[in-house]
């Protein structure tokens, strides 16, 4: 059998793109093939002191399980001692928040098209009775085409096949959906919620019911009803109003069809979802990715740091601990990923 599993030594560094609540991402190249990727890196002990063991495992088997257009591609995983790693198709246009932070807000056509991506990608997660939830901006790649990627498993959960099932308060702040803040189980229909403030946010340039004290801000998504600027369109305003209702079960998304009572709402209506799924459709913007592979549209203050892969403490576990064992993959072509994963050990 041809050994096609990877480590540090077939890649080369070239710059940090980003940093995650548990590791940096660098742009890096393979070096026999120049293919350009992103190497998110994670320590094992800081992974293990904040209790994230379980969630890191959950990311690098959603990751695996999940093969759609808008969800980025896992290409490798692999591990030393000290630290894994997830070698991830490189998407160049950078985040969606860093271009809706420049534009401020966008206009509902371009709003509509990153949504439509999102429906897509969330649904193709609930079939596989995967809940995200942990859609926001910074969260959302754009590829070099200009359509919109999901990243970052690290809370999503498996196994969830309704509204409920999930009881862990996670999220982020502003797109916590009420059921979350209540603490009484919450499943698929959470995705639908954030969907609905994800769009809030790309057409006002602020997530819903937005202030800076938390107390405040965990009261109004529980009890008050949203405003809407002006300019919000009547459809675009009745859509939001389905994903902003506060009981999960009533909510826009959460009836047995899921994704298709939004897909079939009046402000999609102009979304042909099949040509979607195909990328056959027409971006109305484009990223510079020409220019420096696209580290144009990448924050400095990540481009700063030096690239490179710097020695993490030891971890506690005992080398050849099974806690990350199988972890190791390579994107299945002519072989089986899981051919390989009898040579997955730490050392
Ligand atoms: P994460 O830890 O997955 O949230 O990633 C942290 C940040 O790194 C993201 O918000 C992006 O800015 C960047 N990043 C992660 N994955 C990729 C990717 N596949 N392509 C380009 N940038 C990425």
């Amino acid at each position: 059998m041809v050994d096609r599993s990877v480590s540090m030594e077939n890649f080369t560094l070239l710059s940090v793109i980003g940093k995650g609540s548990y590791g940096k991402v660098l742009l890096v190249r393979k070096k026999d093939t120049g293919e350009l990727l992103a190497m998110k890196m994670l320590k094992k002990d800081y992974i293990a002191s904040r209790n994230q063991i379980e969630h890191t495992k959950t990311e690098r088997n959603v990751l695996e399980k999940v093969n759609h257009p808008y969800i980025v591609k896992l290409k490798y995983a692999f591990q030393n001692p000290k630290k894994l790693y997830f070698v991830l198709e490189y998407c160049p246009g950078g985040e969606l928040f860093f271009h809706l932070s420049r534009a401020q807000r966008f206009d509902e056509a371009r709003a509509r098209f990153y949504a439509s991506c999102m429906v897509l990608a969330l649904e193709h997660l609930h079939q596989l009775n995967i809940v995200y939830r942990d859609l926001k901006p910074e969260n959302i790649l754009i590829d070099a085409d200009g359509y919109a990627k999901i990243t970052d498993f690290g809370l999503s959960k498996e196994n969830i096949t309704g509204n409920t099932g999930a009881n862990s308060f996670c999220g982020t702040p502003e797109y916590l959906a009420p059921e979350v803040l209540r603490k009484i189980g919450h499943g698929k229909a959470v995705d639908w919620w954030s969907l609905g403030a994800l769009i809030y946010e790309m057409l006002t340039g602020l997530p819903p019911f937005y202030t800076r004290d938390r107390e405040k801000l965990f009261h109004s998504i529980l009890n008050s009803e949203l405003n809407f600027p002006g300019y919000i369109s009547p459809p675009a305003k009745d859509l939001l109003q389905g994903l902003f209702i506060k009981d999960p079960s009533q909510r826009l998304g959460s009836g047995p069809t899921d994704s298709e009572e939004i897909k079939s709402h009046p402000w999609f209506a102009g979304i042909d979802w099949v040509k979607l799924l195909n990328k056959e459709c027409q971006p109305s913007f484009v990223p510079n990715v020409i220019r420096d592979h696209g580290l144009n549209n990448f924050e400095e203050e990540f481009k700063r740091l030096p690239p490179v892969d710097s020695a993490g403490a030891e971890s506690k576990l005992p080398a050849q601990s099974p806690t990350y064992q199988g972890f190791s993959y390579t994107e299945s072509t002519d072989l089986q990923s899981n051919d390989l994963e009898t040579m997955d050990l730490e050392s």
